[in-house]
């Protein structure tokens, strides 16, 4: 397990520390949302903490696990958010489209966002429910990650009038193409 986690990834130019890390990178990079790898760290009440991404016009942390993150890694995504004010996405196993799979095939994300949820205003975890998602705007086009039933949340760069699908082709290749992905 220790020389997996020592083999780094290079692409488009970043030593990502994981292949995981780095198909995330080229599913944003296929939809033309920008990201920062290893942006920024934080002294935290749990820890020290540098995030793997910070998406800047979406203004959300991405984090991304191996496995299902442990509790001190969620301890730091609950920090980061109280911290920073900014949603964090917390990501594990695969890059994995919910449409494709039947939605619910297996967990692989919590979201940390803050105001979703009267019986947990400061932070709510979800798992792969079927009301989250990337999403795409149909009128403008833009991508944004967000929740199924709350229209001010959904896309959170996009200031059009927006009619907003998860059925969207721009999203389904980027997918695949984070999926099979060749890195060397
Ligand atoms: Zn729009």
């Amino acid at each position: 397990m220790c020389e997996i986690q020592n083999i780094r990834e290079w692409y488009n130019g970043v030593r990502f520390r994981s292949r995981l890390e780095a198909k995330w990178a080229v599913f944003w990079d296929a939809l033309g949302v920008r990201y920062f790898y290893e942006y920024e760290g934080f002294e935290l009440p749990s820890g020290r903490y540098v995030p793997d991404f910070w998406l800047p016009h979406l203004e959300i942390w991405v984090e991304i696990k191996p496995n299902e993150p442990t509790d001190n890694a969620r301890s730091k995504a609950r920090d980061l958010l109280s911290a920073t004010d900014k949603p964090v996405l917390l990501y594990w196993d695969e890059v994995i489209d919910p449409l494709e799979l039947g939605r619910s095939p297996r967990s692989t994300m919590f979201w940390y966002v803050k105001g979703l949820s009267e019986e947990e205003p400061e932070a709510l975890c979800l798992y792969d429910e079927d009301w989250w998602a990337w999403q795409e705007c149909v009128n403008c086009g833009q991508i944004g990650v967000g929740y199924s039933y709350n229209d001010g949340n959904k896309i959170r760069s996009c200031h059009c009038n927006c009619v907003l699908s998860e059925y969207s082709d721009r999203l389904k290749a980027a997918y695949r193409q984070a999926q099979n992905y060749s890195f060397w």
